[in-house]
């Protein structure tokens, strides 16, 4: 199965230099041995697509309401994303269940949600430094699986330890390794054959200079990447370590 990269641009970013980006990314984008998606903010969006038109660059979103229409001011559907040329969205990212007090239930319905409206779910999950040093970031982990995935889950997880974010911290390899085993089993216990094949990405201060050893780890299906998709030459060097 071929990696995905995807990248995070999450509040960077205005028309110029998102397209900007964008362009590089796409020029380099054929020759790399992985699929590539980015997810800028949605106000760039449906600019983003379509200067990525014709190009293997997919984009997605970094949210979407549970519901498909209706009284949520702010809030954007996931028919609004695929409209404005999303293929993916990233939900249950640990910043929205910080930042917006998003439960694992309410991560479930958006998926449910997603996939109703034809988009691939990047399913965020991981352990705070807290879960971590009391011992229980596998128990964390599954029950955030368990919670956040509907029943008929396809789509992508990505496991982002919370304390490894934006912090130039990352877990072991072996840790790494070892978490990536326990989410496959989890997903092939709930999902059966389905959940053998889904990926299951790495995210958490990749850079160029860690990617090519947490891109070898069994089980990593790629990586989700934040800061270090904002600058295309690092996101591409990135993209350029996937070797499967
Ligand atoms: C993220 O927020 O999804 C992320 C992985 O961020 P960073 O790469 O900056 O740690």
């Amino acid at each position: 199965m071929r990696q995905l990269i995807a990248g995070n641009w999450k509040m960077n970013g205005l028309l110029a230099d998102s397209l900007e980006r964008a362009s590089a990314i796409a020029a380099e984008a054929p020759r790399l041995a992985c699929d590539v998606l980015v997810c800028p903010p949605a106000t760039v969006l449906r600019a983003v697509a379509g200067k990525l038109a014709g190009t293997v660059v997919a984009v997605g979103g970094q949210d979407c309401h549970a519901e498909a229409q209706g009284a949520h001011t702010g809030d954007l559907s996931a028919a609004m994303l695929k409209d404005a040329g999303a293929s993916a969205v990233i939900l249950g990212h640990s910043e929205r269940r910080a930042d917006h007090g998003e439960s694992s239930a309410l991560v479930r319905a958006k998926v449910a949600a997603a996939m109703a409206a034809g988009l691939l779910p990047i399913v965020c999950v991981g352990e705070t430094e807290a879960e971590r040093l009391a011992g229980r970031k596998e128990e964390v982990v599954r029950s955030q699986l368990r919670d956040s995935l509907p029943d008929d889950f396809a789509g992508v997880i990505a496991y982002e330890p919370v304390w490894a974010i934006g912090t130039g911290r990352t877990p072991t390899e072996a840790d790494v390794a070892a978490m990536h085993a326990s989410i496959r089993a989890a997903l092939s216990d709930r999902l059966g054959a389905g959940g053998r094949q889904l990926r299951i990405l790495y995210g958490g201060s990749v850079k160029p200079t860690n990617a090519r050893a947490l891109l070898a780890l069994p089980e990593v299906g790629g990586a989700l990447v934040g800061g270090a998709s904002l600058v295309a030459a690092d996101f591409l060097a990135i993209a350029a370590a996937a070797a499967r």
